[in-house]
């Protein structure tokens, strides 16, 4: 693996902060990462960020294919030269945001596994979408900043309990892969990385749109985290009269004066279920 410092310094380009672009530098965590993700040559990757390929070379040399979608486009020649340069045939590289992308666009006959050390300016939301298209994945490697995946492993009752952990706990079990120091990469962050493995749950049943209304509970729960929940879930965007809250949280069985953050995933999904029967 050439040294991202050097790749970057012969094509004239820098590294850009606003995509989050902090680079593997030490071949050892790229490999130990790529192990850690057990792919093998039946598996379709789908990684974020390929930028110079420090995940993406060693993934395809055990996978069946990888998909890597990068927005910058200054570094697409720079990865398909070293790609050429190694003889590799089996990567695809978008050029694009992945926010913007169809997962089921790029799923071929299997479901993915999805990896990527994620530009941590939008980690969040990538974590989002990737659990709104969790149909086409099987399961997601990703590195966050250590804060973040420390908020996403969050239970309720603590500070660090969020949106994020309440959403990302209800489509898939969490499990801590691996910490990285500020050493392996370039340039260094000032922070600690951490990756998590998502293995998505498939919905429960087929009704998209109870989904999307324990979504937008959950937002609108946490927008006000400090209020009661009697106040957060009323009016604003989800636009409920006090007495149909009252009512719904007192068919789940759920204190009125209680917030966001002491409520479980189970106790949100109780709470949308009574919300769906209170409307009749
Ligand atoms: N995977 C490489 C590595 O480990 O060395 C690069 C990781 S770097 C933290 C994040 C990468 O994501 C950069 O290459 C950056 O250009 C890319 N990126 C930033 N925003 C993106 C977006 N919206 N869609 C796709 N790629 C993005």
């Amino acid at each position: 693996m050439t040294h991202p410092g050097q790749l970057l310094k012969q094509a004239g380009l820098y590294a850009g902060k606003e995509l989050g672009q902090n680079f593997l530098s030490n071949p050892g965590t790229a490999r130990m990462i790529v192990e850690k993700t057990g792919i093998s040559e039946d598996t379709h990757v789908l990684e974020i960020g390929p930028g110079l390929g420090a995940l993406t070379l060693p993934m395809a040399k055990k996978a069946l294919h990888v998909t890597a979608v990068e927005k910058d486009g200054r570094l697409i020649p720079i990865l398909m030269e070293e790609i050429a340069g190694q003889g590799i045939k089996n990567i695809d590289i978008i050029h694009g945001d992945v926010l913007k992308i169809h997962i089921k666009d790029i799923l071929k006959d299997k479901k993915l596994v999805v990896i990527g050390n994620l530009p941590y300016n939008i980690s969040s939301q990538i974590l989002i979408k990737l659990v709104e298209e969790r149909k086409y994945i099987e399961k997601a490697f990703l590195m966050f900043q250590t804060e973040l995946a420390t908020r996403i492993l969050a239970l309720p009752g603590g500070r660090e309990y969020s949106r994020l952990s309440a959403v990302s706990q209800y489509a898939a079990r969490i499990s801590f892969v691996a910490q990285i120091g500020p050493a392996s990469f370039f340039p260094s962050p000032d922070v600690n990385s951490t990756i998590l493995q998502f293995q998505f749950f498939q919905p429960e049943d087929n009704d998209e749109s109870l989904e999307k209304l324990l979504f937008d509970v959950i937002k609108a729960a946490f927008s006000k985290r400090r209020k009661s929940l009697k106040n957060s879930m009323t009016g604003g965007e989800l636009g409920y009269q006090k007495d149909f809250v009252l009512h719904a949280l007192a068919l789940a069985g759920i204190e009125p004066q209680r917030r966001a953050e002491t409520l479980s995933v189970e106790e949100f999904n109780s709470l949308v279920r009574a919300i769906r029967e209170t409307s009749g």
